[in-house]
């Protein structure tokens, strides 16, 4: 996977780019990337609110 929604502001986010720059979570289930840093705290704070709509997400660019 090279891309993956951030899912606080529904942006598409570039891992790589996002690592580079420290805006990502490594989760049990997979990494998660933001576009910004307020994004990540946001989701840091309560990442299982957004668990659901990133895992649609993905489901949704595998079809
Ligand atoms: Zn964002």
């Amino acid at each position: 996977m090279k891309e993956i929604l951030d899912p606080i502001c529904d942006m598409i986010v570039d891992i790589e780019e996002a690592r580079d720059a420290g805006l990502t979570l490594e989760m049990p289930d997979r990494e998660y990337a933001f576009c910004a840093a307020g994004c990540q705290t946001t989701f840091a704070k309560a990442p299982r609110s957004y668990v659901a709509k990133v895992d649609a997400w993905v489901a949704a660019q595998a079809k």
